[in-house]
């Protein structure tokens, strides 16, 4: 039971040949007590990209493409430093609360919400999944599907999504 859907990377490397771009939606679990905003259960969608002179800049764009899709219409975001093992650098990306101008309770009054863990592949993953870092580079993203699914229909509370509520699920 993985807690991540970032192991798919390597699965990624292994079969295809650069350049090219994978997109892997999953379940993961998690040992940790639920709340409004933590399950044991959710989804993700890992996102990876490779190819030739591959910077943060497309990184940003596919992230902005994505949430323009999603929210039909132009989300600002921002970028904040984040260590995760996989990533180099590694960033946090915010995007600004699609529900309010000056603060509410889904973004806790700051007008960002923290969306999904993302960056530049670490040379020694590609060096690991058989790419030569210093041909290649790419970028990749952890997406929470269940956060977007909260933020795109004002669900407040996470547990609602597994609930088997019908009263929840007809709505949909
Ligand atoms: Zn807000």
């Amino acid at each position: 039971m993985r807690t991540h859907t970032s192991p798919v990377q390597v699965r990624a490397m292994e079969r295809l040949k650069p350049p090219f771009r994978a997109i892997v939606p999953g379940k993961v679990f998690r040992n940790e007590s639920t709340d409004a905003s933590h399950e044991h259960t959710f989804h993700q969608m890992e996102g990876l990209c490779i190819g030739k002179d591959v910077s943060v800049g497309h990184l940003i764009g596919a992230m902005k493409t994505l949430l323009r899709g999603i929210f039909g219409r132009e989300i600002e975001i921002r970028l904040r430093p984040g260590y995760f093992p996989f990533v180099e650098p590694g960033f946090e990306l915010d995007a600004r609360c699609p529900f309010c101008k000056d603060g509410c309770s889904v973004c806790k009054r700051s007008t960002w919400i923290e969306l999904l863990p993302c960056g530049m592949v670490h040379p020694n993953v590609l060096k690991a999944g058989g790419i030569d870092p210093e041909q290649w580079t790419g970028f990749a993203f952890g997406l929470g599907l269940s956060r977007l699914v909260m933020l795109r229909h004002g669900i407040d509370d996470v547990r609602m999504l597994l609930s088997g509520d019908l009263r929840f699920l007809e709505q949909f």
